[in-house]
């Protein structure tokens, strides 16, 4: 797919990993909408250094909780209402709430099911029956090396991310036909806010299980997305692991 006629759709394209993916996109001259739930200004900077950066990138910023699934509507319809088509999904909007399953309430696992696997069926719903009318489509679903390996305090995240890659292979099955592409990327452990959280200590010991001996860049999911978007057409029902060889040693 060239990237100059596409129209992108990063969902949390605000911060981390989301914004590598859509300044990524933009780069390469797409046009992209910045999703965003609450962090309006830093999904705004995003699209600005999109619009900047010239190479024919463009980029608008919508306001949706894809947790929702009218919200996740909205965000399609507004999408074809700027831009008139889609034809990159990157449902990219996750969220953890890690605590061992004594602790674990219904809530934190409701949460997190809600927004890392059922926002993305939302939104892929709302945006199939274009891609399905245009005949062509690229979704990729942003899962977790967690999702294949399990990971302590993570039941509801990597049970979430596991449906994740069980959705990506059977949407890429059933779409196949439509010519639409479906592909999961799955990072490891990557420097943003997510892996910030983690206390110092258990980044000390996650460190020393990464056979590369660091944590990956956000900047390197973007380019692996836009490898599945520009040089992946024959590729579908892939989970693209990312994860500087961490699952060798789960
Ligand atoms: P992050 O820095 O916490 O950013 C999360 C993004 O999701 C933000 O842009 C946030 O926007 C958005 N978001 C949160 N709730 C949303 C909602 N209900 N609707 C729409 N957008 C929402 O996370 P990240 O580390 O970049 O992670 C991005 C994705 O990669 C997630 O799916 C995560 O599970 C996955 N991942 C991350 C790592 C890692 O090491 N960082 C590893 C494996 C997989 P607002 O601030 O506007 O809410």
């Amino acid at each position: 797919m060239n990237l100059r006629d596409a129209v992108a759709v990063v969902t949390g394209g605000s911060r981390g990993i989301g914004a590598a993916i859509a300044e990524e996109l933009g780069r390469g001259g797409a046009k992209v909408v910045v999703n965003y739930s609450g962090s309006q200004e830093p999904a705004e900077e995003v699209a600005s250094k999109i619009n900047e950066v010239g190479g024919g990138g463009e980029a608008i910023t919508v306001q949706a909780d894809v947790s929702d699934p009218e919200d996740a509507q909205h965000l399609i319809d507004e999408t074809i209402n700027q831009f008139g088509r889609i034809d990159i999904l990157v449902n990219n909007a996750g969220m953890n709430i890690d605590k061992p399953l004594n602790n674990m309430e219904v809530e934190d696992w409701d949460q997190v099911i809600q927004l890392d696997l059922n926002g993305a069926f939302y939104t892929t719903h709302a945006a199939l029956p274009h891609m399905t009318e245009q005949e062509s489509g690229k979704i990729i679903n942003i899962s977790s090396v967690v999702g294949e390996s399990g990971n302590m305090a993570q039941a509801n995240y990597s049970a979430a991310k596991a449906g994740l890659h069980g959705f990506t292979k059977t949407a890429a099955l059933e779409l196949a036909q439509s010519n639409i592409t479906v592909n999961a990327v799955a990072p490891g452990f990557i420097e943003t806010g997510m892996v910030g959280e983690i206390p110092e200590e258990i980044q000390e010991s996650i460190l020393k299980t990464i056979p590369l001996g660091r944590f990956g860049e956000a900047e390197e999911i973007g380019k692996a997305v836009r490898y599945i978007v520009e040089h992946g057409d024959y590729m579908t029902g892939n989970i693209l692991d990312v994860n500087g060889g961490i699952y060798m040693r789960s």
